[in-house]
């Protein structure tokens, strides 16, 4: 049940005396290698003897994803160039891609930290993972991989897409577990619906890890009920390894964060004031082991809270709440702020409603939902479609307080993306 019991369950101000401790050998790294913190240390005149205890922390500068994209490529490299061992690169789903480096020591954390997280749930050398991330550039894939190899179960390196090959993978090799993202999940389940595949009777599929996007917990519930299986968050950005970061246990109520490798802050993203446990705001990270490239209080833009209290598994690393969006993932419409997560748990919630939709905006400031129906969802009945259509409505104006206009799709006719969904087209005129 533990990777590594003592690490996991350390007693707050031992966990908080080793995060001081590599706290201030990451800021004294940093000031020797790195010329952006060089620079901004003198601007702030901050020494690194500065960094006496873990609340000065803020003293530091933040560093921002236009930082990494300024820096391209190697200018955030704290190591020597006979260190490095691998090279990822952000999914760019917000713009040009950064580049992230990795000493050999980082590899092997990144996948320490994923072993811990695959163990906290339950997997074990006699799993079989199939791990349907997009292998390459982007962290998903390789950072789990090496971690399910740590743990010595079964790793079937199946990447996205090809259903077909999917289900068979699973069948041929009895996949107990999967590395997935929610729309692709969804996607499956469907697949397999489709095909007469019940994954209770005919399969040996029993987890599923699933990241990489926001999702809700009315996605989660979708995607277990379909498959009949234990839906597991896993949180995690290329800046900071790739996945492994948080991770929920066999309780599922909120991520682990390793507080032992990150040193994480709650910050009002307006203002940049830190937050208390339990309050939502920004999620900022400071690696505290990384070699190739610290990063010193990273503006994730990943919109959470820290739950209060301990979790019932005895791990005192606290617990991330699910991710409600990214700070720059909120729509303005007709001056109202929306997060496409609210429209998500509206749909998710009607069992009318199918498993996928897409959110288009247009001309001055309309907004359009497509809502594919559930196969079991439409009798045929006009009348039952007009019904369903203003219901929806209806309760999207309840959550958003503007009404936005529903279309309903047939099931599987709105495009899947076999890495992360693309929920939001814009193509307003303003
Ligand atoms: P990019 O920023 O290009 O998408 P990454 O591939 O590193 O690059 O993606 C990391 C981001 O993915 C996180 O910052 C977060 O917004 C999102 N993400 C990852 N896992 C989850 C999760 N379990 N829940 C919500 N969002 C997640
Ligand atoms: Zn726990």
């Amino acid at each position: 049940m533990f990777w590594d019991k003592e690490t996991e369950t350390l007693e707050r101000s031992a966990l908080e005396a080793l995060q001081l401790q590599r706290l201030q050998a990451t800021v004294r790294r940093v000031a020797r290698k790195v010329p952006l913190y060089q620079q901004r240390f003198a601007e702030a005149g901050l020494k690194p003897g500065h960094i006496r205890s873990l609340a000065d922390v803020r003293r530091l500068p933040f560093t921002t994803s236009a930082d990494l994209r300024a820096t391209y490529p190697t200018g955030m490299v704290a190591v020597a160039a006979g260190e490095l061992l691998r090279l990822h690169t952000s999914s760019g789903t917000t713009g040009k891609p950064k580049a992230l480096f990795f000493s050999r020591t980082d590899v092997d954390n990144a996948a320490g930290l994923m072993a811990r997280c695959l163990t906290m749930s339950g997997i074990t050398r006699r799993d079989v993972l199939q791990n349907m991330m997009t292998y390459g550039l982007f962290t998903g894939a390789l950072v789990m991989h090496y971690g399910a190899e740590k743990v010595g179960c079964l790793v079937i390196p199946a990447g996205p897409g090809n259903s077909e090959r999917q289900l068979l993978l699973m069948q041929d090799f009895r996949t107990t577990a999967v590395h997935v993202t929610p729309s692709y999940a969804l996607y499956f389940a469907d697949f397999l619906e489709k095909h007469g595949i019940d994954p209770r009777k005919d399969l040996a599929l029993r987890k599923a890890f699933v990241g990489a996007e926001p999702y809700t917990e009315e996605t989660r519930c979708k995607i277990e009920q379909a498959l009949g299986i234990d839906v597991y968050n896993s949180y995690g950005l290329s800046e900071m390894n790739g996945p492994g970061v948080a991770f929920e246990c066999v309780h599922k109520n909120g991520m682990h964060l390793w507080e032992d490798n990150f040193l994480l802050e709650i910050i009002d993203p307006q203002t940049g004031a830190p937050l208390p446990d339990g309050q939502p705001g920004e999620l900022v990270l400071t690696t505290l082991c990384r070699e190739a490239m610290p990063l010193l209080r990273y503006r994730t833009r990943d919109i959470t809270s820290v739950i209060p209290g301990r979790c019932r598994c005895g791990r005192t690393h606290r617990r991330l709440h699910r991710i409600t969006g990214r700070s720059d993932d909120m729509l303005i419409l007709r001056g109202v702020n929306i997060y496409p997560q609210q429209i998500e748990r509206v749909l998710m919630s009607l069992p009318q409603v199918g498993r996928n939709y897409l959110i288009e905006l247009e001309g001055l400031d309309e907004m359009i939902i497509k809502v594919e129906l559930a196969k079991a969802g439409f009798d045929g009945q006009v009348g039952h479609l007009v019904q369903l259509q203003a219901q929806i409505s209806d309760r999207l104006r309840m959550e958003l307080l503007v009404k936005p206009k529903v279309e309903l799709v047939a099931p599987g006719s709105l495009p899947v993306s076999e890495g992360k969904a693309k929920r939001v087209i814009d193509h307003r005129t303003l």
